[in-house]
């Protein structure tokens, strides 16, 4: 029987962005008190704690800020194996935790342009990956 992956629970500040994702967007914050980029979600903003925080959609570009090779993995993940999990910095300056997916991972490098591409992780659960651009 095969084994389910843990399924993202969108909670107050996160709803939107899965929302997102499940059209195909990349939703980041934006704060419109100081103008910077937020993510992950949240209530206040992270520089100047206003709460006047927008939704607008992210390019979906950024580059590899740092990754790793998973060789061994555990439970649902272990037919995955290897897979390449990486911080991506979007070309708004904010960083998220995700995967590299695609047929180049020995080309994955830090630095590396990616693009966020939108996989079918599970039945009925969409993540934004990102591949080599
Ligand atoms: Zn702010």
């Amino acid at each position: 029987m095969a084994e389910h992956i843990p399924v993202p629970v969108p909670d107050g500040d996160s709803r939107v962005f899965w929302e997102g994702v499940a059209q195909g967007k990349l939703l980041i914050q934006r704060c419109d008190a100081c103008q910077q980029f937020i993510f992950y979600p949240r209530f206040l903003c992270p520089h100047c704690f206003s709460d006047s925080l927008a939704w607008v959609e992210a390019q979906g570009t950024g580059t590899i800020y740092s990754y790793t090779v998973v060789h061994r993995a555990f439970g649902p993940f272990a037919d995955q194996a290897p897979y390449v999990v990486a911080i991506v910095e979007l070309a708004e300056g904010v960083r998220m935790m995700t995967r590299i997916t695609g047929s180049e991972q020995d080309a994955v490098r830090i630095g590396a342009p990616v693009r966020v591409v939108f996989v079918e992780a599970d039945e009925g659960v969409t993540l934004p990956y990102f591949q080599l651009n």
